[in-house]
C-alpha cells in the first residue's frame, strides 16, 4: 500500500504536471470506485474544472479544483494515478481517466480495485468520512514531540498498531512502521504508555527521519507503487528491517526476524529492539 512518502511523491510529481490544466472529458469504466456522489454527478461535476493545487493528508490525495470543489483520492492497496499523453494506449486495470486541456490524460489504474475517488465541495471537505477522523499528519508544522508524548502517555496500545492507527497518526503503514521502530530501538509490542521520555524523543525523531528519507528517495517500490509519471521509487534499497528476515542487522550483526502481529508481519532486530 502506498504510505505517506509514496503519496507525497505522487502529489509532487502530479502537481508539476497538472496544475492549471482543465478537465475536458471524464471516462469511468468501474463505477464502484466513485463514492459519495453517483458516477454521473461525478462526471458532470468534474468536467470543465481546473486543477488549482494538489495536497496530501495522511494517505489521501487532495486535488483542489476551480469552483470550490476537491477531488479526493485514496489509492488503498494498489491504486495508481498516472499522467500520460492522451494518445497513449489505455493501460490494463484503468478504471477511470480524465482528458486534460493539454493533450494529456490522468488515469486511475488499480489492480485490486480498492482505491476510491470522491468529488466533494470544498466546504464539506473537513466532514468527509475518512478525512474527518484522521489524526496528526506526522510532517505537519503542528506536530511536536510534546504533543506526541502526551498522546502516548495515556494509551496502552502497542506501538506498531498505534503507528498504523490513522486516527492517531496519519500516513504510516506496515513498511515505514517497521523502519521507524527499528530506528528508535523500540519493540513493536511495547505498550505506548511505558515509554520513557528519551524513548518518546527517539520515536518522534525516527518518524520524521524515516518519512523524510522515504520522500527523498521518492518512495518504496516493492510491488505496484509508481509515481505520477509511472516511475518506481528507490527507498526499497534503503530498508533496514522490513522484508529482510534472515539478514544481518547493520547495527549489531544479529539476524533480522519476522514476527506475526495481528495477522500481519513485523520485522525487527531482536537485539536492538528488546521488549
Ligand atoms: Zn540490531
Amino acid at each position: 500500500m502506498p504510505e505517506l512518502p509514496e503519496v507525497e511523491t505522487i502529489k509532487r510529481s502530479l502537481a508539476q504536471k497538472i496544475t492549471g490544466l482543465t478537465i475536458r472529458e471524464v471516462k469511468i469504466y468501474l463505477p464502484k470506485i466513485i463514492q459519495i456522489t453517483n458516477p454521473d454527478e461525478f462526471q458532470t461535476g468534474l468536467k470543465g474544472k481546473t486543477f488549482l493545487n494538489v495536497n496530501r493528508r495522511g494517505k489521501y490525495l487532495l486535488f483542489y479544483l476551480s469552483a470550490e470543489y476537491v477531488l479526493v483520492v485514496h489509492l488503498k492497496m494498489t491504486g495508481q494515478l498516472i499522467y500520460s499523453p492522451a494518445n497513449a494506449p489505455v493501460a490494463k486495470h484503468t478504471h477511470a481517466f480524465f482528458n486534460l486541456s493539454n493533450e494529456h490524460r490522468l488515469s486511475f489504474i488499480d489492480l485490486r480495485q480498492f482505491g476510491r475517488l470522491y468529488l466533494v465541495p470544498l466546504e464539506e471537505l473537513e466532514n468527509m468520512p475518512g478525512l474527518k477522523k484522521l489524526g496528526f499528519d506526522p510532517l505537519s508544522e503542528n506536530f511536536f514531540p510534546d504533543i506526541m508524548a502526551q498522546e502516548l502517555s495515556h494509551r496502552r496500545t502497542r506501538l506498531k498498531p498505534l503507528l498504523l492507527d490513522q486516527s492517531f497518526i496519519a500516513g504510516i503503514g506496515n513498511i515505514y512502521a517497521d523502519e521507524i521502530l527499528y530506528r528508535a530501538y523500540l519493540h513493536p509490542l511495547r505498550p505506548a504508555n511505558t515509554l520513557k521520555a528519551q524513548e518518546t524523543a527517539w520515536l518522534f525523531k525516527a518518524i520524521q527521519e524515516v518519512l523524510q528519507e522515504g520522500i527523498a528517495y521518492r518512495g518504496t517500490t516493492i510491488r505496484d507503487y509508481v509515481d505520477g509519471e509511472g516511475r518506481p521509487g528507490n527507498y526499497q534499497n534503503k530498508l533496514k528491517v522490513h522484508g529482510r528476515a534472515g539478514q544481518a542487522c547493520e547495527r549489531c550483526g544479529q539476524l533480522i526476524t519476522r514476527l506475526r502481529l495481528q495477522g500481519r508481519s513485523a520485522y525487527i532486530c531482536p537485539y536492538c529492539q528488546k521488549l
